[in-house]
């Protein structure tokens, strides 16, 4: 018996004149944003405030990862001119903190690592004043390829966890991949940059493992923690274990700084970009 959504998540919508103007310019430029594919539950708040997160290479995923609501399947060739029409629209709202993803390209022989680092250096020449944060995929471990990330200099590089390990094969992930993840973040590290991942909490994971992962990111050197509450994005996918309570996050969140996170947002409808900028600004003295 699936459990009942607890009053918190419940989800107000609300369009201002700054979501209209996102959402018309997204349009315009045929561009594509994880905020619509993963059907975001903060679109309209973020939105409003400006902010969406860029989604390159496609809206078809790779791999089959069952906690995601992103659509899985053969994804179409890259758009070459995706990083020039992100950057227009960047400029076009003004924005100063940009967070760039995207599905994961298995297929691709770089695994779209050069089309990251394209739209990081077009960003960069037509927007200098932007920072860029980008949310990357695991590259199959390939350092070739985290090289070509690192060589373009964004600002903030982010790698997803996602759950404790002994949940993985209930995500349809293999253990590897974990490990794999850590070293993705240890090596950003090791070459400069804040790093920053996001856990997804309710996919029956106890408190023992959410303390043991988060010891496991902050040991790898991650800087900013993002924790959020699973939702079953089909009915094919694994159910809801647990709801957590806002008083439960907010415990999480004093728990992850106590362990050394140097920034962190914890809460129910929490996403890996969400505040992004503000997360950023907390853990940095850089002032954008
Ligand atoms: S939290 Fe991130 S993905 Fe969700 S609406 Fe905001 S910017 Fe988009």
């Amino acid at each position: 018996m699936p459990l009942s959504k607890p009053p918190w998540l419940k989800i107000r919508f609300f369009e201002s004149n700054h979501y209209s103007e996102v959402a018309s310019k997204l349009r315009n430029y045929q561009l594509l944003t994880i905020c619509v594919e993963a059907r975001c539950p903060n679109r309209s708040s973020c939105w409003s405030e400006g902010t969406a997160t860029f989604l390159i290479l496609g809206n078809r995923c790779t791999r089959q990862c069952s906690f995601c609501a992103v659509a899985k399947g053969k994804p179409l060739p890259p758009d070459p001119d995706e990083p020039r029409k992100i950057a227009e629209v960047i400029k076009l709202l003004g924005t100063r903190y940009a967070v760039i993803t995207s599905v994961t390209r298995d297929d691709l022989t770089d695994g779209g690592a050069s089309a990251f680092a394209t739209t990081v250096e077009t960003i960069h020449q037509l927007c200098p004043q932007t920072l860029v944060e980008l949310l990357i995929p695991d590259f199959q471990g390939s350092d070739k390829a985290l090289n070509v990330i690192f060589d373009s200099r964004p600002q903030v590089i982010a790698h997803n966890l996602e759950t404790p390990l002994n949940v993985y094969p209930f995500i349809n992930r293999k253990e590897e991949n974990y490990f794999c993840s850590l070293r993705i973040i240890k090596k950003a590290k090791e070459a400069g940059f804040i790093t920053k991942s996001a856990l997804i909490i309710g996919l029956g994971e106890s408190r023992e493992d959410l303390i043991k992962t988060m010891e496991d990111l902050v040991e790898a050197g991650c800087d900013l923690l993002t924790i959020g509450q699973y939702l079953q994005p089909t009915k094919q996918s694994r159910p809801v274990a647990k709801f957590y309570s806002p008083q439960e996050f907010a415990d999480l969140e004093k728990e992850a700084l106590r362990l050394g996170f140097k920034a962190v947002v914890s809460g129910p409808l929490v996403r890996s970009s969400y505040l992004a900028q503000h997360l950023f600004l907390k853990a940095s003295s850089c002032a954008i």
